[in-house]
């Protein structure tokens, strides 16, 4: 069907919606244990190969499917802004290379951003599609992050961004990277409010998205062997002239050196999402039995943080109780000492600002960038 597929204008394939993007055969092969995968199997296991448990690239509608609640959410809009206001051309004009995409994805940019409840709790997500140009940061994706904080405050959700990126898109020059502090005040919005941040770094998260938003939530998951670094190995082995360690920029690597605070298999994601966000909200929440473990093992664990599972006795529910009020007590204690650390982060950058004389601008984001 490639001819037929070539011959309809890109414009019309875009109004279509998200093509899937068809596999040639039956088959993947896994990048790691080079295995033949059914892809029958694959969406059953969420990506991930059954061989070596490698996590392979999960397109965001089905990432978002898996994490809301009965597989339901609320697609927000992402902002429009202007396309190619530079004008760029490199071996082909910005304009084509931006139009080619959104008609391969069926996406205005690299961004999704969603709302729904995990566990019975309200969040808005904000997930990277890796497959549109490198799932890079410019504009758009600075405007629809700066909108979804802006929605989670208002709406007193929890805010997850789910990073899938090379970096800065460098074709919208200065455009691009200004979005690095616009999105870090963003997102200190929904930390002000007293919301739940959370990131979920993914394969890859790399250059001006690990240099900014990515790295600076209340709680950053990782999913196994993802590649999270600011440069690549390559460039940095170039550089430095001395051999790299091991598993170097991995997820497995930056959780030994405390960059990363877990790493969780995608088939516990939601459960240890709504975990965290009821921890940190002190919000009961509910835990997706089909969801805990292996997706065919039928886990009969449902349960709140006030706890209602009748099957044990008023010991064993005690201890359990008291097991969730340490746990508490513990997520609080380090979210008190980060408040403080990023008082007083703040508190400089307002000294800092001071100095600086800022001009009026439109949005409250970038009122807030000068110090207003
Ligand atoms: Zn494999």
């Amino acid at each position: 069907m490639n001819w037929l597929t070539n011959f309809i204008p890109p414009r019309i394939r875009s109004i279509v919606g998200e093509q899937k993007e068809v596999p040639d055969n039956f088959w993947a092969k896994c990048p790691v244990c080079e295995k033949m995968l059914f892809h029958s199997d694959l969406s059953v296991n969420y990506n991930v190969c059954h061989y070596c448990n490698h996590h392979l690239r999960f397109p965001v509608k089905e990432r978002l499917a898996m994490l809301y609640d009965g597989g339901k959410y609320e697609v927000i809009e992402t902002p429009k802004v202007e396309l190619d206001p530079l004008k760029f051309k490199d071996k082909e004009r910005y304009i084509d290379r931006m139009k080619r995409s959104q008609a391969k994805t069926g996406l205005r940019d690299a961004i999704t951003l969603a709302k729904g409840t995990i566990g019975g709790l309200d969040a808005v997500i904000a997930a990277f599609n890796f497959s549109f140009m490198g799932g890079s940061m410019g504009m758009a994706v600075g405007e629809a992050i700066v909108k979804a904080a802006e929605i989670a405050v208002k709406s007193k959700s929890a805010f997850i961004v789910i990073p899938a990126s090379g970096g800065a898109r460098m074709q919208e020059g200065m455009l691009s990277l200004i979005q690095m502090p616009r999105t870090m005040v963003a997102v200190e919005m929904v930390k002000d409010a007293r919301l739940p941040y959370i990131v979920i770094l993914t394969d890859p998260t790399t250059g001006g998205v690990s240099a900014s938003f990515a790295m600076v939530g209340d709680v950053h998951i990782a999913e196994p062997g993802a590649q999270i670094g600011f440069a690549g190995p390559n460039v940095i082995k170039e550089t430095v002239r001395e051999k790299l360690p091991d598993g170097f920029q991995t997820a497995e690597h930056l959780l030994q050196h405390g960059m990363v605070d877990m790493i969780v298999p995608r088939k516990d994601m939601k459960n240890t999402l709504a975990t965290l966000i009821g921890l940190l909200t002190q919000k009961p929440y509910k835990k997706d039995p089909k969801k805990n473990g292996k997706k065919d093992h039928a886990d009969t664990e449902s349960k709140g943080a006030e706890g209602e599972d009748k099957g044990s006795s008023g010991s064993e529910r005690a201890v359990k109780s008291r097991a969730n009020d340490n746990e508490r007590a513990a997520a609080l204690q380090a979210l008190t000492h980060v408040r403080v650390a990023r008082e007083a982060v703040l508190k400089l950058g307002r000294t800092v600002s001071d100095l600086a004389q800022g001009a009026g601008t439109a949005s409250e984001t970038d009122k807030k960038i000068a110090g207003q």
